[in-house]
């Protein structure tokens, strides 16, 4: 189905409409999301159908997940344009609760962290962003009580993060990292594109190129951090401020400790004054 989904603002209506489902025994995919919906989200909905018989979408700019300095009052916002977008894809329900909604006078519980949000990636940047992330996620899974959680791959360490929380607190949701839509030219999609001048759109492509070169590296036979350290080289003289290129386990985010184990190659780089992040799979050359 797609068409005009329901949308709903306060966890007491959409409790009442996932009861319905409950009862007619449809299982039902969260997709989480900060709208400014673009095809990568769009992806997200579509794979939720192919998962479950319902999707709700979530809209939600968390201001947890923001610092003081960075882009919240600023982030993109468009209403109407996510809704039709959202149900374009597949979505059921488009569930926008208003900030007082999510964080209720009073709100003193936060979800603490280590492992994949400790890696020394995003956190090493954006220290209170998971922490964010994972409290908001956790409520929208209480919330919605969902069967099957879709996150995209583009944020590879929110993904691993996510997926290990639900394991540690036994909630009862699958949590699916679906791979990462990319523009024709490799630059994966992202609310934050819209940011970029002409001139820095074209120097984004450099993040995917030099991380397929480092994979290519790596399965000649380069050391996953010699090959790191040269994307983030060639980054560099590509214009961009580097914030890291790493190559990691890609279950646990840990430094490479042997010669065959899974590894993810991942990157944060600023255009200008536009942050973006990317990463790819290092498939074993055997
Ligand atoms: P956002 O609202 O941009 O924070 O992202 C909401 C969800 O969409 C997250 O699970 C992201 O990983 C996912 N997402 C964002 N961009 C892409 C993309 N280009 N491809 C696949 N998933 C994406």
């Amino acid at each position: 189905m797609t068409g005009n989904p329901a949308i709903i603002r306060n966890v007491e209506a959409l409790r009442r409409h996932t009861a319905d489902w409950r009862k007619a025994g449809l299982a039902y995919a969260v997709v989480p999301t900060m709208g400014a919906i673009h095809e990568g989200h769009q992806e997200l909905v579509r794979q939720g159908r192919q998962h479950a018989s319902r999707v709700i979408a979530t809209v939600f700019v968390n201001p947890k997940q923001f610092a003081a300095h960075e882009d919240l009052a600023k982030y993109p916002r468009d209403e109407p344009g996510d809704v039709a977008k959202l149900g374009a894809a597949g979505a059921d329900v488009v569930f926008m609760p208003a900030p007082e909604e999510v964080y209720p006078q009073g709100f003193s519980t936060t979800v603490s962290l280590t492992g994949p949000a400790k890696a020394g990636l995003e956190d090493r940047f954006r220290p209170h962003f998971f922490a964010g992330v994972a409290t908001v996620v956790a409520k929208l899974f209480l919330q919605t009580g969902a069967d099957v959680a879709m996150f995209g791959e583009k944020d590879y360490q929110q993904l691993m993060v996510v997926t290990r929380m639900v394991r540690d607190l036994d909630i009862p949701i699958r949590v699916i990292g679906v791979p990462t839509v990319r523009e024709a030219d490799g630059l994966a999609k992202s609310s934050r594109n819209v940011y970029l001048s002409a001139a820095e759109r074209r120097q984004a492509l450099a993040i995917y190129a030099s991380l397929s070169r480092a994979a290519d590296a790596i399965r000649a036979g380069q050391t996953p951090q010699g090959a790191a350290r040269a994307a983030a080289r060639s980054l560099t003289a590509s214009g961009f401020k580097v914030d890291y290129v790493a190559a990691r386990n890609a279950g646990t985010l840990a430094p490479p400790r042997g010669k065959d184990e899974p590894l993810r190659l991942l990157a944060a780089a600023w255009a200008g004054k536009t942050r973006l992040i990317d990463n790819i799979a290092v498939q074993s050359s055997r």
